[in-house]
């Protein structure tokens, strides 16, 4: 697939940053670019199609990709922020980094029952993914999957995360 092909040879690679050792992935060259958002937005969804009722966006590049499969798909959007930024958060969930600890939350839109599709930039160690998916449940709905345009492969994110794990690209390191 052409499209995909080139979307994938749009994320921006960036050595030792935020810190030394780390090589940064950044989607912004592929966010910017129609076609190749087009085909993202299409690879993310498409092992779940007909399977979800909204999709959950991770704060912040997580919403640019929710907002758009929202779109295309016809379903609403739920916004897990980083603490601190809902008025009303409905649930939390605390989870470890490397350094210390994050938490996110969500507002309290969710129907019992309805099935989420999470999605995000980049898989690492899969905490976070944990983390939304945890939360997900705490707020009384269901998991329908999650997709990432990025897993790197080597962190174990994806057996931290857990259930359906589906990504468009992998890298290793
Ligand atoms: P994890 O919790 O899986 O270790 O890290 C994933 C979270 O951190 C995601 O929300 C993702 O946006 C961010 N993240 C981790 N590594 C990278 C990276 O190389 N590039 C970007 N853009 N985000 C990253």
């Amino acid at each position: 697939n052409d499209a995909l092909a080139r979307a994938e040879s749009l994320i921006d690679l960036t050595p030792d940053y935020p810190e030394p050792g780390v090589l940064f992935r950044d989607i912004s060259p592929l966010i910017a670019d129609g076609p190749a958002l087009r085909a993202v937005a299409d690879a993310l969804v498409e092992p779940f199609a007909g399977r979800f009722d909204i999709v959950g966006g991770i704060e912040a590049r997580g919403f640019l990709l929710a907002g758009y499969v929202a779109a295309i798909t016809g379903v609403g959007m739920l916004a897990i922020r980083k603490a601190g930024k809902l008025p009303k958060p409905a649930a939390a969930v605390s989870y470890s980094l490397e350094y210390g600890t994050a938490s996110i939350e969500a507002p309290g839109v969710l129907q019992p029952g309805e099935r989420v599709l999470l999605l995000d930039d980049v898989l690492a160690t899969g905490g976070t993914l944990a983390a939304a998916q945890q939360l997900i449940r705490d707020l009384g709905a269901e998991v329908a999957g999650s997709a990432v345009v990025l897993e790197l492969t080597d962190l174990g994110g994806r057996a931290h995360a857990g259930g359906d794990v589906h990504t468009v690209f992998t890298a290793t390191e």
